[in-house]
């Protein structure tokens, strides 16, 4: 797998030179994401917490830790100090917990908001309905120590290309709509984060300011577990 080599196609054939690019390398060995790192990358994701915390300390103290996958409430402790980015808030009792450790370390911690816009029941994400339950709720005002940085979602896992563009699409809606809303100040919508090695270029034609990119990158996963 020519790591380098990979990043460099996969860039030049980016819609977007503004978008940008999380190197997802979960299940990866630390060579790959030190290979990754010596072609330029900082950002990576991972979706285990276990994981996280045995590489972090061993990739460079300017590297950008990305949580993309679900995250469970008794974990949240141990990636607090130094998470980047927690792109996969899919609930209120979520973001609770997050505010909770955050206010031990002192540490407004930076989430998004997953978005459910598959039609798999089995993805993640707040439906329109939660949202605007969360959003309107005076515990949601009271929040101190996280800061709603955008969205998140995950298209299907299909071939209709024309259904993953329409919910990357609707996605995007909800981001814009969600700008002219008042909501309270630790709230921006910064960055709409979509589009894995499968759809990011449809989701940066729809407008995703970051895609989260793992197998493109780093070949196929050796499990089945996406
Ligand atoms: C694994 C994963 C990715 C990357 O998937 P690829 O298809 O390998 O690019 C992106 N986002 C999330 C949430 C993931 O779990």
């Amino acid at each position: 797998m020519d790591i380098k080599a990979n990043l460099l196609q996969i860039k030049n054939s980016f819609h977007s030179t503004e978008c940008q690019l999380i190197a997802v390398s979960k299940t990866k060995p630390l060579a790959d994401l030190q290979a990754a790192y010596a072609a330029g990358i900082r950002d990576f994701g991972e979706n285990k917490v276990q994981e996280i915390q045995t590489k972090q300390p061993e990739m460079p103290a300017d590297t950008r830790w990305h949580m993309i996958g679900h995250l469970q409430s008794n974990k949240i402790k141990y990636i607090a100090p130094f998470v980047h980015l927690i792109h996969g808030v899919d609930s209120f009792k979520l973001l609770l917990e997050i505010d909770k450790q955050g206010k031990k370390i002192d540490r407004a911690i930076p989430v998004l908001l997953q978005i459910h816009i598959a039609t798999e029941e089995s993805k993640f994400g707040f439906d329109q309905e939660e949202l605007d339950a969360m959003l309107t709720s005076s515990e949601f005002a009271n929040l101190t120590y996280v800061q709603v940085q955008g969205l998140m979602g995950m298209a299907t896992f299909t071939e209709d290309l024309d259904q993953i563009r329409s919910e990357f699409r609707g996605l995007k809606q909800l981001f814009e709509d969600l700008k002219h809303r008042s909501l309270p100040s630790f709230v921006t919508m910064k960055e709409l984060s979509m589009g894995m090695s499968g759809d990011y270029q449809i989701a940066q034609e729809e407008g995703s300011t970051m895609v989260r990119i793992g197998s493109a990158i780093f070949g196929a996963r050796n499990y089945l577990n996406p």
